[in-house]
């Protein structure tokens, strides 16, 4: 929309050693924030504040110099809070002045170097006040939609994998989710949690809290990713591993997958990380009803990709995706083919095969809620069957095949399952020991707790 004068680049003369340079800046904007990055030689003294009368920010990078091939792009920001962008020398520093449309709420930190990035300035700047989320109306509690959360995998700092002529993830991946949406939003019943909406990154938590706050029956994870052999090649479909990944291909996915917040730029990634080992106790405790239909979506998904594209894996694989990990949802991850393979990566960036195998994803989800519909949806009123009567209060987990807690309904198991987080929430306190507290070479053991003869620990890490 606009252009930054960049006579100030013209300055990019002779770098005294020790300085830094500044490589490039591009903005992203999310739907409550902005954000701005810097890529730099190394991890430069800088001096940020806000001034007012106009609003702007100020960033003065300390004995600094752009490179000679500075040269920032911000034709994806809209003027939504960000103006205008100005840049000069000032003696030995280089200043960077935002020209800000209102007063915003600021977050800076620095990223360390990770491939495809060398050192990264993060500024994140947010709208003082939340923009009010459109609630759905609300309805009966016999009457819900079933919610489907959408999340189009990595964006923003986070490219995901790259294909032959610069085939980005990312954006493959959002354009599916978008083709997705839309066949969701057109059927009676259905309402779509939208995750990610455009080119920016939501760190792997937040994506899994979106889709709980919205109370979503299933969480679907669009990615097309990449392997070290370009020969791979076909779909596949993961649930959340109990212990560890089947496969090798499974954990090497799982783990390139997993350093997105280490890409796509997270300040603190241990926010929502009260007691990493408590939760993920907990989680397992929680889980066994939610495998199982995450299980049961997943086969429906694959028996209907398999009519449109290859199979890399025939059944539903078991990896450690942090973005799996949310106890009360069933979630899936759906790799729509390999990236790294140029003719699969062909046929993933046309809009025709992304049509497809949307449209498999789309009727394998269909299909199942159809035969299990969950208690509480207009769906479970229509078609009866076991879950037609008694809505549960979140309807989430539908009664079929829930053997582990048989003969418990859906409330007391959920009243037993928090009085066990309280107790075991106080026993971790009451001994003060926090797993990953403990210093290196203590001899520390993590707490052990009631649960923990249940099997090994779970094989998910967050990065
Ligand atoms: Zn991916």
């Amino acid at each position: 929309m606009w252009k930054c004068a960049l006579s100030a680049c013209l300055l990019a003369a002779s770098v005294p050693a020790g300085a830094e340079t500044l490589h490039n800046v591009r903005t992203y904007e999310a739907p409550d924030h902005t954000r701005v990055v810097f890529d730099t030689s190394g991890q430069a003294t800088t001096n940020i504040f806000a001034l007012t009368d106009p609003d702007r920010l100020v960033i003065d990078f300390r004995n600094s110099r752009p490179a000679t091939d500075f040269s920032p792009d911000f034709s994806n920001v809209t003027g939504r809070r960000l103006q205008k962008v100005r840049m000069a020398a000032r003696g030995g520093d280089y200043r960077v002045v935002l020209d800000l449309v209102r007063p915003l709420r600021r977050k800076d930190f620095w990223l360390k170097p990770i491939p495809p990035y060398n050192h990264r300035l993060v500024i994140d700047l947010f709208d003082q006040q939340a923009a009010p989320t459109a609630r759905q109306p609300s309805q009966p509690q016999t009457h819900r939609d079933i919610v489907i959360a959408i999340d189009a995998g990595h964006g923003g700092e986070d490219p995901g994998a790259i294909g032959p002529n610069r085939v980005a993830e990312k954006q493959v991946v959002l354009s599916m989710a978008k083709k997705l949406a839309a066949l969701f939003e057109g059927t009676p019943d259905y309402r779509v949690v939208m995750v990610r909406k455009g080119d920016y990154y939501i760190p792997l938590r937040r994506r899994t809290r979106i889709a709980h706050e919205a109370r979503a029956h299933l969480f679907l994870s669009i990615h097309a990713d990449a392997f070290k052999r370009p020969d791979v090649s076909g779909a596949s479909v993961y649930m959340l591993s109990e212990r560890g990944a089947d496969s090798e291909t499974a954990r090497f996915l799982a783990e390139r997958e997993n350093q997105s917040d280490l890409i796509g730029g997270v300040g603190d990634v241990s926010l929502d990380d009260k007691d990493p080992y408590l939760r993920e106790t907990l989680t397992d405790l929680a889980m066994e009803g939610k495998r199982r239909q995450s299980s049961e979506v997943g086969v429906e998904v694959l028996n209907r990709l398999s009519r449109v594209t290859k199979l890399h894996k025939k059944q539903v694989g078991h990896a450690g995706f942090v973005v799996l990990k949310t106890p009360d949802i069933p979630s899936l991850l759906v790799e729509t083919g390999f990236i790294s393979n140029p003719s699969e990566a062909r046929r993933l960036n046309q809009a025709e095969h992304q049509g497809k195998i949307t449209r498999a994803i789309y009727d394998g989800v269909v299909k199942y809620w159809r035969e299990n519909p969950p208690p509480g949806t207009a769906l479970a009123k229509v078609h009866g069957g076991p879950n037609a009567n008694g809505p549960n209060s979140a309807g989430r987990v539908p009664q079929a095949g829930a053997s582990v807690q048989a003969g418990l309904d859906a409330d007391e198991r959920r009243r037993r399952e928090a009085a066990l987080v309280a107790a075991i929430d106080g026993a971790v306190r009451s001994t003060g020991l926090r797993r990953r507290s403990s210093p290196p070479g203590s001899g520390q053991r993590p707490v052990a707790s009631p649960l923990q003869a249940a099997g090994p620990p779970p094989s998910v890490r967050s990065p």
